[in-house]
């Protein structure tokens, strides 16, 4: 099969095609041809290796959605032709088929394509968690998603609009805008106008939101502040770089900035948050967006493209050219 291999960390040039044996699943196993694979901002973190060194070679990669070929022993409540999602795998996902645990599969619903379960597992993950276990989002409250045109900017949109939240959403570009309307957000606004944050102001009466969840807080955490309601809460999602802030701005409104990574969930949460998603997609108002797609071989295009502005949605990779 063909796989995607890291063998030194650097730019996108390192992600390199290869060929290797078909997967053999051990005990409590499962084999999954992939069938779209999710591209995510933190899989050009690990290739770079901002995350520090990890073993060589590897296969990037935590989301894609398929069907199980193979199943090892004690493997009761999966059988073969099963349409899944990955929430994570043991052999990375850049490749045409991956080895999970049972734990790492999740059912795709009928009416979900294996692109859109391809979007998933990190972006609606990170969107349940920061909206509602850290950032503690309750029906009514005003919420600025900075940055809600990505891949977790509208899967929060999806998950906000249908658990009654009032939805202010940004992007930088005015197709991102209508795509964000489009998915549920009361209002859109430019995060490049530097008109936004009077708008915030203004849309919420004054108070601000009583909660932002922030994708890029090197450059946005001090104006959060600023816009943020009394007892307000900052949840840091997305953040690339440093920022000469002032602590005084959360004083006068005893506000909280919370940090998040998902990969710092408690177990028995992400299984939580799983359930929630499938529940959501069968109900039908977590849709996902795909934007860009690849032929698994354009890897580092697909690198290169997930870093740029003008998002759109999710990008994935395609590891079967004809589907
Ligand atoms: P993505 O699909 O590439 O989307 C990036 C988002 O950031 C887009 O909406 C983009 O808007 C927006 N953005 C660009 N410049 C901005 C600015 N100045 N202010 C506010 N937003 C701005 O990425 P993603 O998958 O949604 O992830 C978003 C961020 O969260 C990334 O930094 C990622 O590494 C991080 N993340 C963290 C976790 C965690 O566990 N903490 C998990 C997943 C993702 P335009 O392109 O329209 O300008």
């Amino acid at each position: 099969m063909k796989v995607i291999q890291v063998s030194q960390l650097g730019g996108p040039e390192v992600l390199t095609l290869s060929h290797v044996p078909d997967l053999v699943p051990g005990p409590g196993q499962v084999v999954v041809k992939l069938l779209a694979v999710g591209v995510n901002p933190v899989d050009t973190y690990v290739r770079s290796g901002i995350y520090g060194p990890r073993p060589l070679p590897y296969v990037p990669g935590s989301d894609a959605a398929g069907e199980v070929i193979a199943l090892g022993e004690n493997v009761g409540e999966w059988k073969v032709g099963d349409r899944v999602y990955l929430a994570g795998s043991l052999s990375g996902t850049y490749a045409q088929q991956a080895l999970c645990s049972t734990q790492q599969l999740q059912p795709l619903p009928p009416n979900i394509g294996f692109k859109q379960g391809a979007a998933l597992y990190v972006p609606y993950s990170t969107a349940y968690r920061a909206l509602f276990q850290r950032g503690q989002a309750q029906p009514g409250e005003w919420v600025l998603i900075h940055g809600a045109s990505g891949g977790v900017g509208l899967a929060a949109v999806q998950w906000g609009r249908a658990m009654g939240l009032r939805l202010i959403g940004t992007a930088g570009t005015s197709e991102g805008i209508e795509q964000v309307l489009r998915q549920g957000a009361h209002h859109a606004l430019n995060h490049r106008s530097p008109d936004y944050p009077a708008e915030v102001q203004r849309i919420t009466g004054g108070e601000g939101p009583a909660l932002v969840l922030e994708m890029l807080a090197n450059i946005n955490l001090q104006s959060d502040l600023e816009m943020l309601a009394k007892y307000g809460r900052v949840v840091v999602i997305g953040n690339r770089g440093s920022l000469d802030f002032n602590p005084r701005a959360t004083m006068g409104k005893e506000a909280d900035i919370r940090g998040m990574s998902l990969f710092n969930t408690p177990p028995q949460q992400l299984e939580q948050i799983q359930k929630a998603i499938v529940a959501g997609l069968e109900a039908g108002f977590l849709r996902p967006v795909i934007g860009r797609e690849f032929f698994l071989e354009q890897a580092a295009q697909a690198h290169i493209a997930v870093m740029e502005t003008g998002s759109m949605g999710k990008i994935v990779l395609l590891p079967w050219p004809s589907r």
